[in-house]
């Protein structure tokens, strides 16, 4: 397609150790329409299998990804850094999960289902069929390289959709791994297409007029891709960004409450979109939360072998954010629990792990998503103030709601805008595919996982089959002396009792009306 010296080529550089560990070919912006000329081709021919067909692709690419777990493992961390145990726990186990859970389900989700037929419409049947898009535009981040793009790629298979992932540019060993893995299992020529590259790239494949794009990353990134797709009336879904509250009331299991927000604020260095970025507790435990909490940070062990709980950034210009936000709220009076001022830091891309008291609501680090291992925690007194202060930003991703009442956590839980909420545990329901995910406010538009996540790649078409033996039906022409016929029809009809014996002879006689 290209010659050689056109080429540029990507270092890929492991954020753990800063070695330069690869190098990958960048796809040319000239060669964005073939890639979708390649796509519709194939669409041609793969949205006419039958989902069993599919599915059995899907199988193929599950069982090479369990053959060769531990080698994606190594990849993701490699281009990552983060932790093996992340990379199989948090990125490759949901993958497979979803693929299980396509496989099982997607027969029922997307076959013709039949609907009720009121009884004004009588004598005919209704249903909703699910016809695949065309080419489906994934575009996906670097924090979990693996899930967030494959996901929403099996997802858009199992519907008779051609696909092209535009992997990020930061993490573009796993884009590399996913192309491989896709062509290793056997899908059919221009099923599945990878490109490679960054913002330009992206932007190409943007408007090379995809028939859906789905988006995983920043807002900033969201509201161009959606400015674009408006252009041309593409619809998509946008997984964006979170500042994730977790509430903890007074009663609640303590010890546990603390491991969660460890484990929350700090997993893949607190680089989730779902992660705990803010952390509003009772005071009447205020102190002894901090106490504990501090304990529980500082036992974490930082590094990049396989018994580090904490690996490295993987962005280098993330650790700007996190430091501007530190700057600022420790410029406004805010105090270290743990962790160190950003002028301490080291010049590797292991940023200690930080909790900070004195906040105020209107700082960035309470307003702004970090993405990063900066843990902010604020007391509150009241169950309003505590659902006041964690609705109180752009976002509306997850929450997490902390009490040993059952009625006061799901009080709360139903009154917090999010797109999820946990109770007594954090971020678990992206694990269960059957419920849905997606944001609420700027964290997002529209759901993928469970059923919705299959069929927003598919045309959802009304169908109604009549018969067609009546020559005519009783709303068509001519409409001499109906009105009165319809109008005590459908006075009996709707009506609060239903007077079936009006309802009768109104419709006979409006049959009949139409000899
Ligand atoms: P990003 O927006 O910088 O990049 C995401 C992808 O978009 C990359 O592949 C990038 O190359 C591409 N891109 C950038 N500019 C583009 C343009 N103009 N046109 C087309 N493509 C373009 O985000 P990121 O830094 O990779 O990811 C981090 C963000 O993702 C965070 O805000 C995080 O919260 C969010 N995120 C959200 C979810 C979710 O499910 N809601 C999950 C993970 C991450």
């Amino acid at each position: 397609m290209h010659s050689v010296e056109e080429v540029q080529k990507m270092s890929v550089v492991a954020p753990a150790t800063g070695e330069v560990i690869a190098e990958i070919e960048e796809t040319p912006v000239h060669e964005v329409p073939f890639f979708y000329q390649e796509a519709r081709k194939a669409f041609g021919t793969w949205s006419t299998l039958a989902i069993s067909e599919r599915t059995g692709y899907l199988r193929k690419l599950k069982q090479l990804m369990v053959d060769e777990m531990d080698e994606i493992a190594k990849i993701i961390s490699d281009d990552t850094g983060k932790v093996l145990t992340e990379s199989i726990v948090a990125d490759i186990m949901p993958t497979l999960d979803a693929i299980d859970h396509i496989i099982n389900h997607a027969e029922k989700v997307l076959s013709r289902q039949k609907v009720k037929t009121p009884l004004l419409l009588i004598g005919k049947k209704s249903f909703v069929e699910y016809m695949p898009r065309g080419v489906v535009l994934v575009i996906s981040p670097w924090n979990y390289p693996l899930q967030l793009a494959m996901v929403p790629m099996i997802s858009a298979l199992a519907g008779g959709n051609s696909v092209i992932l535009k992997p990020s540019e930061v993490t573009p060993l796993v884009g590399k791994c996913i192309e491989d893995l896709f062509q290793r299992s056997g899908f059919p020529e221009g099923t599945v297409q990878v490109a490679h590259g960054g913002k330009e790239v992206g932007a190409a494949f943007t408007s090379g007029k995809p028939d859906y794009i789905f988006f995983t990353g920043s807002v900033r990134t969201g509201k161009i891709i959606q400015q674009q797709a408006a252009k041309d009336l593409i619809p998509t879904t946008l997984e964006l960004g979170g500042k994730d509250p977790m509430i903890v009331f007074e009663d609640a299991n303590l010890d546990r409450a603390v491991k969660a927000a460890t484990w929350g604020a700090f997993t893949n260095s607190g680089q989730v979109c779902m992660s705990a970025e803010r952390l509003y507790v009772q005071r009447s435990i205020y102190g002894k939360f901090l106490e504990k909490l501090k304990k529980e940070v500082d036992s974490l062990q930082l590094g990049n072998d396989i018994d580090s709980d904490v690996g490295s950034m993987t962005f280098p210009a993330q650790k700007d954010v996190v430091r501007e936000q530190l700057d600022e709220a420790l410029k406004q009076g805010a105090k270290l629990v743990t962790g160190l001022k950003p002028s301490d830091w080291k010049e590797d891309m292991f940023l200690p792990l930080t909790v900070i008291t004195e906040v105020e609501q209107n700082m960035k680090i309470i307003q702004e998503e970090s993405f990063g291992p900066l843990l902010p925690v604020v007391p509150f007194d009241t169950e309003e103030e505590a659902i006041a202060y964690a609705n109180g930003t752009v976002y509306g991703l997850n929450a997490s709601v902390w009490t040993q009442d059952k009625a006061k956590s799901r009080r709360v839980a139903s009154k917090l805008v999010s797109g999820a909420v946990v109770i007594n545990d954090v971020l678990i329901t992206v694990a269960n595919h059957g419920l849905p995910f997606g944001g609420t406010k700027e964290s997002g538009i529209g759901r993928y996982h469970s059923e919705a996540g299959l069929r927003i790649f598919c045309h959802e078409k009304a169908i109604m089959e009549d018969m067609g033996f009546m020559k005519s039906e009783i709303q068509w022409y001519p409409y001499k002396g109906k009105y009165p016929l319809f109008l005590n029809l459908f006075k009996s009809y709707f009506a609060e009792k239903r007077d079936w014996l009006t309802f009768a002879k109104n419709y006979i006689a409006l049959l009949k009306s139409n000899k």
